[in-house]
């Protein structure tokens, strides 16, 4: 039976493989995994981790030290990951490509609909018997020009949502592909038209040295007075201390957030009876037009049943000789 050990546990995730799989003997740690835990891995075969471990060189030189030879990703990311040290350790490092585009687009959807009609707002006044609606306000989305960055799984699927309501949808990716755009309805454009056109911008592109702050002060400068700002895809796509300006001017309108930049040790965490370290994370906060989950777009029972499908199918090939399936290893 092959031992692996899974670090920064929920009990959802512990569900999930255990669903998938009864063979492989799992070691379930609530903490994250780094260079000061590896030595809890000592005698797994591989360990299983998520996008707040960090699996730098040396973390992966003490699991090596300690016998793994495979690193199964429970997630789509793997930016956590020294993939070149992996590689000079033999170590493999495997992953989720997809489980629910459709979990991630729709939650990016639900946070707009959520900020714009102020739903949250209404909520907390309506349990308050406060039945007013004042500050209330918010526009219809039909008819709105809504820019999609990244038109990979979920950006599609965001682009045909936003085309139900009735939107124009304006995309922008590296790689565009214009036979799906023509069958659905989509423009692609350049990033400054997009940026100068759009209500509603919403980002599905991973982060890459590229993408980082995507979003930064001179993006900003050139939208839309009251442009809506969606990111469900990493934190650091946005420079948080621009938004923050821009927010402050009014420049922006209103961000639903489910990824920020300094969500490592915040975000997954119940926090509640400590005092937040993150100055900008409490800033935000106190914006009404700022609304943020914590990381949880992928939380749907069909993700997780596929995570824990993916993740045990990768774990059980890798342990008995075989290849892993198309597209799910990962290398440098
Ligand atoms: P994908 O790989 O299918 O699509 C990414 C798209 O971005 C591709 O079309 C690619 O061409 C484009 N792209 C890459 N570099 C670009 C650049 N420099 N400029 C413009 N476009 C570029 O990925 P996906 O499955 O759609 O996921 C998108 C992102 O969503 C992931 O990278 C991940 O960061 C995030 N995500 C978040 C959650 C969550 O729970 N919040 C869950 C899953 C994924």
């Amino acid at each position: 039976m092959t031992r692996v050990a899974v670090y920064d546990v929920k009990s959802y995730d512990r569900q999930c493989l255990e669903a998938a799989s009864g063979s492989i003997d799992w070691e379930f740690h609530e903490f994250r995994l780094s260079a000061s835990t590896a030595a809890s891995a000592a005698g797994c075969e591989a360990v299983c981790a998520f996008v707040n471990d960090t699996l730098d060189a040396d973390c992966l030189q003490a699991l090596s030290s300690h016998g793994v030879k495979h690193v199964a990703m429970r997630c789509a990311g793997y930016n956590n990951v020294d993939l070149r040290a992996a590689a000079s350790l033999g170590i493999r490092v495997t992953r989720v490509p997809a489980y629910s585009p459709y979990a991630v687009a729709e939650h990016s959807v639900a946070l707009l609909l959520t900020l714009n009609r102020k739903i949250h707002r209404a909520y907390n006044r309506v349990r308050e018997q406060n039945f007013s609606l004042g500050g209330l306000v918010g526009f219809d989305l039909h008819g709105k020009t809504v820019g999609i960055i990244g038109t990979g799984k979920i950006g599609r699927v965001a682009a045909n949502i936003f085309k139900g309501f009735g939107c124009e949808v304006l995309a922008y990716d590296k790689f565009p592909d214009q036979s799906w755009a023509a069958a659905c309805g989509v423009e692609y454009t350049d990033l400054p038209n997009l940026l100068r056109k759009a209500h509603v911008i919403s980002l599905y592109v991973p982060l890459l040295p590229e993408t980082h702050y995507i979003i930064d002060e001179n993006a900003l400068a050139a939208m839309r007075d009251g442009v809506i700002l969606v990111n469900t895809s990493r934190g650091k796509l946005i420079h948080t201390k621009a938004v923050i300006h821009a927010l402050k001017s009014g420049k922006v309108g209103g961000v639903a957030l489910d990824v920020y930049e300094e969500e490592q040790g915040v975000f997954f965490e119940d926090l509640s009876d400590q005092v937040i370290q993150n100055d900008e994370l409490i800033r935000l906060q106190g914006f009404p037009n700022v609304l943020i989950t914590a990381h949880q777009a992928f939380l749907t029972e069909e993700a997780l049943r596929q995570i824990g499908k993916v993740t045990v199918d990768n774990l059980l090939r890798l342990s008995t000789g075989s290849e892993p399936a198309e597209h799910t290893e990962v290398t440098c």
